[in-house]
C-alpha cells in the first residue's frame, strides 16, 4: 500500500497508509477500536475501494481501470470474525462451492482437497454436517478451510477469534499458527496479544487511520516508542 487514504463522506479514516507485505510475512495489525484495521485489510482485497493511493498484489494495481478484480481476489483468501458459513450447505460443501463454481477444481478434485483441509483442521468427522450444529471454533476452522480451498497466496484475518468462547480460541489459533509455520503470507488483526508475540516476524500498530509504529514483537512489546502504543498496551495487556 502506497500512501493510500480512505474518506466516508467527510470522514478521513485512513490517513496515509504505506504498509508493504513480502512473501511468506506473518504481519499482525494492532490498534484501538476505530483506527482503521478493518478498512485497511477490506482495501487490500478489493472490498472497499481508496479515496486517493495504491495498493499492490503481486505487482498489480487493483485500483486499475480494467483490472479483474475478482482474478486477483482469488489470490486472497480471508477470515471475518462472524465466520459467514452458508448456512444451507453442509461443510464439505461450503469449501467446494467457490473452487468448483470459479472453474478452479472439479467436484471430485473439489471434495478430495475439501476432506484434506478438513483434515489439517481437525474436523474431518464434521464434513456431511450443517454448520449451525457446529460450535464457534468449529466453525471458524471450517471458515479458515474454506478460504485456504482456493489455494490463496495470501490470508487475511480480520478478528478471526473476537466472537469464541475462551475455550475454543486455541484450537483456531493453532490453525493459524500452523499456517504461518508453512509459509503462509499472513495479514492478522487480532486483540490476542500472547498469540502476535509468538507468530508475527512484523507487527504494526494503527491509531487514528495511521500507521503510529512498527517492529518486531520485541519492540513492539518489549520497548513501544509512540505514547499511543504505550497507552493501547497498559490497556490490553
Ligand atoms: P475495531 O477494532 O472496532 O474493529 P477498526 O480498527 O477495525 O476497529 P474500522 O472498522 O476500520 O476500525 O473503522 C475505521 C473508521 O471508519 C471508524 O471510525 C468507522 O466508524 C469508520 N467506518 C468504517 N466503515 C465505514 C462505513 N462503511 N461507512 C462509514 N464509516 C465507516
Ligand atoms: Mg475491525
Amino acid at each position: 500500500m502506497k500512501n493510500v487514504h480512505k474518506q466516508y463522506g467527510a470522514n478521513d479514516v485512513i490517513k496515509g497508509v504505506d504498509l508493504q507485505v513480502e512473501d511468506n510475512e506473518v504481519v499482525v495489525l494492532i490498534g484501538p477500536s476505530g483506527a482503521g484495521k478493518s478498512t485497511v485489510l477490506r482495501m487490500i482485497n478489493g472490498l472497499e475501494t481508496t479515496t486517493t493511493g495504491e495498493i499492490m498484489i503481486d505487482g498489480e494495481d487493483i485500483a486499475k481501470p480494467g483490472v479483474d478484480i475478482n482474478k486477483i481476489r482469488e489470490k486472497i483468501g480471508m477470515v471475518f470474525q462472524h465466520f459467514n458459513l452458508f448456512p444451507n450447505m453442509t461443510v464439505r460443501e461450503n469449501i467446494t462451492l467457490a473452487p468448483v463454481e470459479l472453474g478452479v477444481m472439479d467436484k471430485d478434485a473439489a471434495n478430495v482437497e475439501a476432506d484434506k483441509l478438513l483434515a489439517t483442521v481437525g474436523l474431518s468427522e464434521k464434513a456431511d454436517d450443517n454448520p449451525s450444529s457446529l460450535s464457534g471454533g468449529q466453525k471458524q476452522r471450517v471458515a479458515i478451510a474454506r478460504a485456504l480451498a482456493m489455494k490463496p497466496e495470501i490470508m487475511l484475518f480480520d478478528e478471526p477469534t473476537s466472537a469464541l468462547d475462551p475455550e475454543m480460541v486455541g484450537d483456531v489459533l493453532g490453525v493459524m499458527r500452523r499456517l504461518a509455520k508453512q509459509g503462509m503470507t499472513m495479514v492478522i488483526v487480532t486483540h490476542e496479544m500472547g498469540f502476535a508475540k509468538e507468530v508475527a516476524d512484523r507487527v504494526v500498530f494503527f491509531g487514528d487511520g495511521k500507521i503510529l509504529e512498527q517492529g518486531t514483537p520485541e519492540q513492539i512489546f518489549d520497548h513501544p516508542q509512540h505514547p499511543r502504543l504505550q497507552t493501547f498496551l497498559n490497556q490490553v495487556l
